[in-house]
């Protein structure tokens, strides 16, 4: 008998790893007793004595490969912002740089913290409760040179690129608590719209989604505003979705989008008006996606398409939008408010299931940008009427349009119009 072929149950990894896979109430007990940190504290340990280990040759030269892969499986929840909390506080960032530097590791190992690092632990930094704990253990590894991962040559690009993203995200988590990027709200009675902070509002107790500047404001738009309606299936969407999400990751969620909006309103004004310049109608809003899905923020303006188009998860998404922004479905405001409310919707991973592990299960959520002034709206639908006309099917909208050539306009709309802008 070669040594290779040792049975299963000598290795404890192994036995792990089929427990874990076939019996889910024993990986929901894992998690609940803390595994991940016991996995990256196993990892770390097995990464020190590595060249004893080694000798022994099998079973123990496999262990770290399930151990590593054990972990990978339990970061990958649908809840993962969680479990990388978990995995930050016990040193997960550490033992990626120790197993990028102390020795070339498998093909497996080196995928799996690939997988760690550049989908799992990249897709988080949208979450506060991440960033919170990425300002803590982060600085001293920030500064680590790539050069630090000569033996896995992968790691070290990834882990660039990621050195690069959390920069910016604790940037913006810095400003977020400064309060630079928590925007007013507007009274949800749409014949009032003041702006207010958060906590000058009161918020309907049953949906939990709408806010008034008082009591008046809350009845009329119960009774004349639509509300009556919408806040029942704003309630039963709110249980359904949002459970996933923290309040506080939530509420920075929304100052992420402010900032980046911020970034990239001259892009987006452009992209309105290489929309609207071709489907002018004056129901016509384009959306917004803000898809942090991959980690940064990748926007893309899409006109509003026609619902019997083929109904993937974005189709469905951009429907419901548009309801929204019509005034006929959940949400709903009344028609004339589109003037108001410009249809932002941002994409995150919410984590995976176990079985679609490099899958992604991105969640789309609707979060309506309101500005305090139709003027913008028309300014915008004033240039898109002076693009010259064009042929282009329907499938690519911004083709032909010339964006340079407006580029200018823009920035100088953009100067002119003021606006105040709540998400
Ligand atoms: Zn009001
Ligand atoms: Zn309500």
């Amino acid at each position: 008998m070669s040594k290779w072929e040792i049975p299963p149950p000598s290795s404890l990894s192994c036995a792990t790893r089929y427990a874990v896979d076939h019996y889910p109430e024993f990986r929901i007990e894992l998690a609940r007793t803390g595994v991940v940190k016991a996995l990256v504290v196993a990892c770390r340990a097995y990464n020190r004595s590595f060249p004893t280990i080694k000798q022994r040759g099998a079973p123990f030269v496999h262990i770290p490969e399930q151990f590593t892969k054990l972990l990978m499986g339990h970061l990958a929840t649908l809840r993962a912002q969680e479990r990388v909390v978990e995995g930050l506080q016990a040193g997960l960032l550490r033992l990626i740089v120790e197993y990028g530097s102390r020795f070339a590791t498998s093909d497996l190992e080196s995928t799996v913290m690939r997988v760690i690092l550049g989908q799992i632990l990249t897709e988080c930094t949208v979450f506060y409760s991440v960033l919170v704990q990425l300002r803590i253990s982060f600085p001293e590894m920030a500064d680590v040179a790539h050069s630090h991962f000569d033996a896995a040559p992968e790691i070290a690009q990834v882990w660039k690129e990621w050195i690069a993203l959390v920069k910016d995200r604790l940037q913006v988590l810095e400003r977020y608590e400064s309060g630079e990027l928590t925007k007013l709200r507007a009274c949800d009675n749409l014949k009032c719209a003041l702006l207010r902070p958060n906590e000058e509002l009161q918020r309907c107790s049953g949906c939990q989604c709408a806010y008034y500047c008082s009591v008046n404001c809350q009845r009329a738009d119960y009774k004349g505003g639509a509300h009556k309606r919408a806040c029942p299936i704003l309630r039963s969407r709110r249980e359904e979705q949002d459970v996933e999400i923290s309040r506080d990751d939530r509420a920075f969620l929304r100052a992420l989008i402010n900032y980046e909006y911020e970034k990239y309103k001259g892009a987006i004004v452009l992209g309105h008006v290489g929309i609207l310049s071709l489907v002018p109608g004056p129901t016509n809003r384009p959306i917004v996606l803000f898809d942090f899905t991959r980690g940064k923020c990748e926007i893309e303006v899409v006109p509003v398409l026609d619902a019997s188009d083929d109904a993937d998860a974005m189709q469905d998404v951009r429907f419901e939008a548009l309801r929204r922004q019509q005034g006929r479905g959940a949400g709903g405001r009344g028609v004339g408010d589109l003037e108001r409310i410009e249809m932002h919707v941002v994409g995150i991973q919410m984590g995976r299931h176990k079985d679609e592990c490099m899958v992604g299960a991105p969640w789309w959520i609707p979060m309506p940008l309101r500005s305090s002034s139709p003027e913008m709206v028309h300014a915008i639908r004033a240039l898109a009427a002076t693009v010259p006309r064009r042929d282009t099917g329907m499938q690519d909208l911004t083709e032909g349009f010339d964006q340079e050539r407006y580029r200018e306009e823009v920035k100088e709309l953009l100067a002119r119009v003021k606006v105040d802008q709540t998400h």
